[in-house]
């Protein structure tokens, strides 16, 4: 008779951190052969952080796991093919031809990539980071460089670095608009919030206000209040035109204690002159009255947040959408405010919770004229 055993992990995919309760099963025949199966994969109810959620990626991780493709062992590159190697051997291969390699081509000759297990793991939290800077390379990439720099490029030059990104208030905001983002899939990102769709649900429940900005009647987007199926990558656009109506329509409203830091404000007002609802139109596929409606209703909430995620960055234009989120959010007296869009105060070790207010070196791109190498962009956080 099979056997069967709770273990309690935490999902290593992303940021959301989900717990799970894996149901691992033992058949007579497995505990000769001392082996075990994953049965069934749940979210953990008693999760202080997830409250039970997960994500599809989440539940399936035991068809991840037993994937006859998945890498299980190093592999090495011989006369072409992919050879598996025990991980002595594996080691040997980069001990004896890493050093060699920098000192021919140099230490840009290596490059790094991050998955996002990386993140969720102690050892390589505390590892990577003497492992990276002993290789010297300005070639270091993530799942962020995939998906999320834009955001962090707009949040170094507005607030200082690249992870002082506001997030909604979702227990407390009134109004939240949503772009490019499915947290009734995802948990969120980048904003992680254990039962995000429950958290949306509550703000409908309170009297507020939900707007999902999306090409994709997405499951979010069957929830909202509003959904503007805008077109993709035209998200700039659109939020420039809720700023020219912000401005055209006297609804700006910006709190003291942020306006004395806030620089550039005419020169925005000036930019957006062109960009009405009407010009943006076409390009965007939204109805310009629909635009307005947005630009009034999160003007006359008495909170709101946008957040804007993967639809905004991995598009042309993703720096300009995701610095135009928080203008917006700033514009209507939300940036930084209760039911607004916040910033999050770890414990110790970040950024935010480091330094002088106001004082800091600022955020650059490009250092050591580094280039990406199709397009020729500046290096960013490399
Ligand atoms: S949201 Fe999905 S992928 Fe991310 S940690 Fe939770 S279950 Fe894993």
């Amino acid at each position: 008779m099979s056997e069967t055993r709770l273990a309690f992990r935490t999902c290593p995919l992303c940021e959301a951190g989900c717990g799970l309760e894996i149901a691992v099963q033992t058949s007579p025949l497995q505990v000769i052969n001392k082996t075990e199966s994953i049965g069934r994969i749940r979210g953990d109810m008693d999760d202080v952080f997830s409250h039970g959620f997960i994500c599809p990626k989440g539940s399936t991780l035991k068809q991840l796991h037993e994937d006859p493709d998945r890498l299980r062992k190093p592999l090495i590159k011989r006369n072409g093919v992919h050879v598996e190697v025990e991980w002595d051997e594996a080691w040997a291969e980069v001990a004896g031809r890493l050093q060699d390699l920098i000192e021919r081509h140099g230490r840009d000759a290596v490059a790094v990539y991050l998955g996002n297990p990386n993140a969720h793991s102690l050892s390589a939290m505390l590892y990577n980071r003497t492992l990276l800077q002993g290789l010297g390379t300005h070639n270091r990439f993530s799942a962020s460089t995939v998906d999320q720099l834009p955001k962090q490029v707009a949040a170094g030059y507005m607030f200082g670095t690249g992870v002082h990104v506001a997030v909604p208030d979702l227990d407390r905001t009134d109004f939240l608009m949503i772009l490019g983002a499915n947290p009734y899939a995802s948990n969120g990102s980048v904003c992680t919030a254990p039962d995000f769709p429950g958290r949306i649900e509550a703000i409908k429940t309170r009297g507020g206000t939900v707007v999902v900005v999306d090409p994709r009647f997405t499951r979010t987007a069957q929830e909202a209040d509003t959904w503007l199926a805008i077109r993709p990558a035209s998200d700039a656009l659109f939020l420039m035109a809720v700023v020219n109506v912000l401005f055209a329509e006297n609804l700006v409203k910006i709190q003291d204690r942020i306006a004395v830091l806030l620089n550039g404000l005419e020169d925005i007002r000036q930019a957006c002159q062109r960009f009405t609802p009407e010009a943006v139109s076409d390009a965007t596929g939204l109805d310009p009255q629909a635009i307005r409606q947005v630009a009034r209703d999160m003007s006359a909430a008495s909170s709101a947040a946008v957040y804007g995620r993967i639809g905004t960055t991995t598009t042309e234009f993703g720096t300009t959408a995701s610095w135009l989120v928080d203008v917006v959010n700033t514009l209507t007296g939300n940036l930084d405010s209760v039911g607004g869009a916040m910033f999050a105060k770890p414990v110790l070790g970040g950024p935010t919770t480091r330094g002088t207010s106001g004082k800091g070196s600022g955020f650059r791109i490009g250092r050591g004229g580094g280039k990406t190498k199709v397009n020729g962009y500046p290096e960013v956080m490399g």
